[in-house]
């Protein structure tokens, strides 16, 4: 699942931008006019701007129920991916590894309800190419022998509550097999990322449930401000969360939070660029899949075109086109120790 809680939505995508607006040009397309070839510019998009990774968005379909989700998944016990999906999408990640991809980012929508996600990974590693899933935790236990055999970069997990899991998801949860999976994992080496959204009623536990993930091997840890307005938490007040969560944490772990001081647009400074299954609708945000659609590409040759689409739409961001926020929902920022 995207781990970030987003009600926004893109507004100013095509208005003309102001030349202070205008992303920099010593970026890809730099590469791009410089060559006649377009392995090396789609190489110098994927390689510099999306620094080697693209979000695979599996169908979106999620077995919880949380209130506060922003895109609106159908809800299922499983799913499979058709094996025609399964086949162009390999094979596209594949062309794309010869343009500079290193890293895929499997999210949804829930990827563990996908039965055969094993099967996609397994190819994806076949390629040479390396996967992180990002998941609602409660089908990880299972999930648990594959990935130990199939070696993710990361798996990163949304536990925003250890007390109220079942309220927070809509659903019963087994969170205690989902936190003695991420210890498994993390024994294994296999890093583990927790998110914790901070909504109004589980904020006084954050502490505790860092600490309970922290034993559990967990040394990564993102805290999103819940930017929606049915869940509003005081600017003032998360950055005093993040604070104590920071002094808590032992100096071995990584906090991450949301940046609530990026007042500017990261697409002008760096790639989150997002494919959507089943469709391949690609889009330049992976806050705003299905909103900025940059076309359909399940080729080398429509990805360029895909490329060509963003840079049109870089040129006329203005601002924070997605957020009515004030800052970027996706920028993370990280305190001195
Ligand atoms: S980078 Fe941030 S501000 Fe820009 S579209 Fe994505 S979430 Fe919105």
């Amino acid at each position: 699942m995207a781990d970030q809680v987003n009600s926004s939505r893109p507004g100013s995508m095509s208005a003309p931008a102001r030349p202070s607006d205008r992303v920099d040009a010593g970026r890809w397309w730099d590469v791009a006019e410089a060559s006649s070839d377009a392995v090396a510019s789609e190489a110098a998009f994927v390689g510099r701007y999306c620094r080697g990774k693209i979000f695979l968005f599996v169908p979106n379909v999620c077995d919880a129920e949380c209130r506060f989700c922003y895109v609106s998944p159908a809800r299922v016990s499983t799913a499979r991916l058709s094996a025609g999906v399964l086949r162009r999408t390999v094979d596209l990640m594949a062309e794309l590894r010869h343009c500079g991809l290193r890293e895929v980012r499997i999210t949804g929508g829930e990827p563990f309800v996908f039965e055969n996600l094993v099967d996609l990974v397994t190819a994806l590693r076949t390629a040479d190419l390396d996967y992180t899933v990002l998941t609602n935790g409660i089908r990880l236990p299972r999930a648990v022998p594959w990935l130990l055999a199939t070696r993710p970069l990361k798996i990163t997990v949304s536990v925003h509550s250890l007390r109220r899991a079942d309220q927070v998801f809509g659903r019963p949860v087994m969170i205690e097999q989902t936190v003695a999976a991420i210890a498994a994992l993390a024994a294994a080496g296999i890093g583990v990322s927790a998110t914790v959204v901070c909504l109004p009623d589980v904020i006084a536990e954050i502490p505790e449930t860092l600490a309970r993930l922290y034993r559990a091997g967990v040394r990564e840890y993102k805290l999103i401000h819940a930017n929606d307005s049915r869940y509003r938490v005081g600017i003032e007040t998360f950055r005093a969360v993040a604070e104590r969560a920071r002094e808590a944490l032992p100096p071995d772990s990584r906090l991450r939070f949301s940046d609530t001081a990026e007042t500017s647009c990261l697409l002008t400074r760096q790639g989150e660029l997002s494919v959507a299954l089943p469709r391949f609708e690609w889009s330049s945000c992976c806050a705003t899949v299905g909103e900025t659609s940059l076309g359909t590409a399940t080729t080398r040759r429509e990805f360029g075109r895909v490329t060509l689409a963003l840079r049109e739409q870089l040129s006329g961001i203005i601002g924070l086109p997605c957020s009515n926020q004030g800052f970027c929902p996706i920028a993370l920022t990280e305190l001195e120790k």
